[in-house]
């Protein structure tokens, strides 16, 4: 795959199928086409240096299992058997893993309806082995944790996204497809017989392309000629980490039960697979598409943000979440006590300061956070306009659906 000891690809000036964002999802989109068509020219295009820098490098590392997701939604099929495919992708692969199971757990009698949702939703989704827990059941799992009630999901895992999607990458060369880093799509004709991709390298001639671009998704289909709504909107996920001495606090993945209307899941504590224990995410909105740091603003997009009108609808709605996010990305202390709702001896001296990663999430016209998966169509072309999470968990069935769909649309030469 393309690293800093291997010569960089030049894209193509022609190609039957160009994949443009080379994230987990691009690159699993990429591989499914690449072995269902090997007389296709294919080649992945991708903005940075290296492959899977945005979010597929920057996230919890947990395969979910399927529990949260509106049975029947995209979100909740594809995310099932997404989790099933990539254990086996991994067992095949030899790609470090671990089924360390996750336990999401009710503090207080308020939050035992939404339990009993989640539960219902879980059994409906076919989510493999979910277990109810009441208090001893919690400890026995988590020892260092408290709640009254608990759902025990033993097929959740960890791994590291970014090894799963240099696989895909290797993957993809093997088949004999391309793939150009350092390659940024900047504008999209549609003409007759192929799109004409400009790009840093020149340009590309596509008989027909898919676009990836995870936070970037909404600028590159519209450039497309397709419709501004949604719009993406970054929202930052900040991370402590447990100091080596405290890791002991947490066995696996300890979850709370999160607000249904909401596509985030709330403050975790999730064991990574290099070992550290992560605390996190925050979910604050932010002013650049790429905010690993807080203080970095994009103009752009700033403005993409403000001017759309369901920002504004959004934020009348959710403003008391967004105080609440704002504290605990303003005041470790803040962030650590919500974590200790959980695991009550958690004290701000156990954790540091550990990574950000930046949600690309759609917001609707209506100022509705779009949660679930989106695709869509321009001419000769696919978007995935909303991947935000599981879409690492659910790379492979995404893939498969996409592959489905440029089928049904696209004639896909050899
Ligand atoms: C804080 C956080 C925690 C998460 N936790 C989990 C989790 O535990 N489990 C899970 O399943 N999911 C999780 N997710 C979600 C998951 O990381 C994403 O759904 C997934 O990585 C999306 O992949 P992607 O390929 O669509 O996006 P990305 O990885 O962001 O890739 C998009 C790519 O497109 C490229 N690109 C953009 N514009 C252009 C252009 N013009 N030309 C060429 N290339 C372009 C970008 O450079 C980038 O490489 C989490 C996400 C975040 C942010």
């Amino acid at each position: 795959m393309p690293s800093s000891d291997q010569p960089a690809t030049r894209a193509p000036e022609r190609c039957d199928l160009a994949i443009v964002g080379g994230g987990i999802v691009g690159l699993a989109v990429a591989r499914e086409l690449a072995r269902r068509n090997p007389d296709a020219s294919i080649c992945v295009l991708e903005r940075e240096s290296q492959l899977g820098t945005h979010q597929t490098d920057h996230n919890s590392g947990v395969i979910h299992a399927g529990v949260y997701y509106a049975p029947g939604s995209l979100k909740a099929r594809l995310c099932v058997e997404g989790a099933r495919e990539l254990y086996e992708y991994c067992e095949a692969h030899d790609i470090t893993h671990e089924h360390c199971g996750k336990v999401i757990i009710a503090t207080d009698r308020s939050e035992l309806a939404r339990l009993d949702e989640l539960e219902r939703r879980a059994k409906a989704n076919g989510v493999p082995g979910l277990r109810r827990l009441d208090a001893e059941g919690i400890r026995e799992l988590e020892p260092h944790a408290q709640g009254i009630a608990g759902l025990h999901s033993p097929q959740t895992g960890i791994v590291d996204f970014l090894a799963v999607a240099r696989s895909y990458a290797h993957d993809i060369l093997e088949t004999g497809a391309s793939i150009a880093t350092d390659c940024e799509v900047q504008s999209i004709r549609t003409g007759e017989r192929a799109l004409l991709l400009s790009h840093t390298h020149g340009a590309t001639e596509a008989g027909n392309a898919i676009f990836c671009a995870g936070a970037w998704a909404d600028r590159l289909a519209v450039k497309a000629g397709a419709n501004a709504d949604p719009r993406i909107v970054p929202f930052r996920g900040a991370y402590l980490q447990l100091s080596a001495e405290r890791r002991d606090l947490v066995r696996s993945l300890i979850y709370p039960v999160p607000d249904p209307s909401l596509p985030f899941l709330g403050v975790h504590l999730t064991k990574h697979i290099d070992g550290e224990v992560l605390i996190g995410p925050t979910a604050l909105m932010v002013g650049a598409r790429d905010a690993y740091r807080l203080t970095t603003v994009r103009r752009r997009d700033l403005l993409d943000t403000l001017a759309w009108p369901g920002t504004w609808r959004m934020l009348a709605r959710w403003w008391r979440t967004g105080v609440s996010e704002l504290r605990h990305a303003a005041l470790r202390s803040a962030f650590v006590h919500a974590a200790a709702r959980y695991v009550p001896e958690l004290r701000v001296e156990d954790v540091q300061v550990a990574f950000a990663g930046v949600r690309a999430q759609a917001l609707a016209r209506d100022g509705r956070l779009v949660d679930d998966f989106v695709f869509s169509h321009t001419e000769r072309a696919l978007h995935v306009r909303n991947a935000p999470s599981p879409a690492a968990t659910s790379s492979l069935a995404i893939a498969r659906h996409v592959a489905d769909e440029a089928e049904r649309t696209f004639e896909l030469s050899g």
